[in-house]
């Protein structure tokens, strides 16, 4: 086998090789060293998987037939199997993706104005067990395939031919840095004119701030970052997302003041507003200080309220508080509206707690995917 083939998973007791995910430059090389074709032969076919995305070999007319037939015996193009497709009143559709061992995860589409976001998933479930959000409560099973990752995008877009997609958030089920041996040769795909096309500008990664791997995706991606704060002391933190004993306030701050930011952008900060836990004016006013020397933005996201925790949204004037301290420090802010609430496909309600599948402690993962 060469190295490509090796690489790249057979799932699903089909033994042909699965070409969705591959890269343009191992295309070219499974076209030379597979198909014994010219280079070429790569790049049509990474024009047909992701600009035209077509699963069907057969329809691939400049292809030769041969190499049609070859194809259809040696290799296939795999798709998500559709589960669900929930529509919201307010327009917002949430997608439940079957996987090839079972096993499932969410992706939710949100048409505003002037942008049609879609927010993928990178893992099944979430080992990080963060207090208040519903996807870690069902514990973590696996990360996604390069494949699993565009095919979400891919898929999603069929179901709205009339209006292309603009933006994309890493912001589903799972922590997208403990993937990015997925993530960023699915992300080079999305970006390449010759593949689904997206700017980095328009692609947006959200972490809860794992050193080490926000190093190595600033060294290796020009994607926005987004972090998940939602504390401004330790203890506070700590108490709602775990992996702040490992990763301080002090060493994550420290951390995106020396990130490499392409020119003009911004890191956007993600902070969750709870009653009585995170959402005092003292609050805003540490996260002003935490911000210093950071170009950031703040997004402020009321929290949505669900039946896995006793953790309730913030009243609308303590909300309002908390966002004028924060202008009134200049920091540039807005606030998230809840979307999709109805399907419960809001922020953190992703159900990863469907999966019944032993639970790994966060320590255990976290190490093993260094
Ligand atoms: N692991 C990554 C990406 C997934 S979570 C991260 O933590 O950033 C995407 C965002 O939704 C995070 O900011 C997360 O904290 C937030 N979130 C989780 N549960 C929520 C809830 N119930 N209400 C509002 N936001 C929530």
């Amino acid at each position: 086998m060469t190295l490509v083939a090796e690489r790249l998973s057979v799932a699903g007791g089909d033994a042909r090789q699965d070409l969705m995910g591959m890269t343009l430059d191992e295309l070219c090389t499974y076209a030379e060293e597979v198909l014994e074709e010219r280079s070429f032969r790569g790049r049509q076919l990474f024009k047909w998987l992701y600009q035209k995305t077509c699963s069907d070999f057969s329809v691939m007319t400049d292809v030769a037939k041969t190499v049609r037939a070859r194809l259809q015996e040696i290799a296939r193009i795999s798709r998500l199997e559709e589960r669900s497709v929930q529509r919201s009143r307010d327009g917002t559709i949430k997608f439940l993706w079957g996987l090839e061992d079972g096993l499932q995860v969410e992706s939710v589409l949100i048409p505003e104005e002037r942008r049609l976001t879609l927010c993928i998933s990178t893992q099944v479930g979430c080992p990080l067990d963060c207090d208040f959000c519903v996807t870690g409560k069902g514990g973590y099973a696996r990360n996604l395939s390069r494949a699993e990752i565009l095919l979400q995008i891919i898929q999603a877009q069929q179901h709205s031919p009339e209006r292309k997609i603009s933006n994309i958030v890493l912001m589903g089920m799972g922590e997208p840095l403990l993937n990015l041996d997925s993530v960023l040769p699915a992300m080079e795909i999305a970006q390449d004119n010759e593949g689904l096309g997206f700017s980095h500008r328009r692609i947006t990664l959200s972490t809860v701030g794992l050193l080490p791997q926000l190093e190595e995706f600033g060294r290796r991606s020009r994607i926005n970052l987004a972090v998940s704060l939602h504390g401004t002391t330790n203890p506070q933190r700590t108490a709602l997302m775990p992996i702040n004993r490992k990763y301080p306030l002090e060493d994550l701050m420290a951390a995106l003041r020396r990130f490499p930011l392409p020119h003009r952008k911004q890191i956007t900060i993600e902070y969750i507003l709870i009653k009585g836990v995170n959402d005092s004016v003292e609050d805003a006013r540490r996260l002003v200080g935490l911000l210093r020397g950071i170009p950031a933005k703040v997004n402020l996201i009321p929290y949505n309220n669900n039946p896995f925790t006793d953790y309730k949204t913030s009243e609308q004037r303590d909300i309002l508080a908390f966002q004028e301290e924060l202008m009134e420090a200049r920091v540039h802010t807005m606030t998230r509206l809840n979307r999709g609430e109805d399907i419960d496909a809001a922020c953190g309600q992703l159900g990863g707690y469907k999966q019944q599948r032993p639970q790994r402690r966060q320590a255990e993962v976290v190490e093993e995917q260094r």
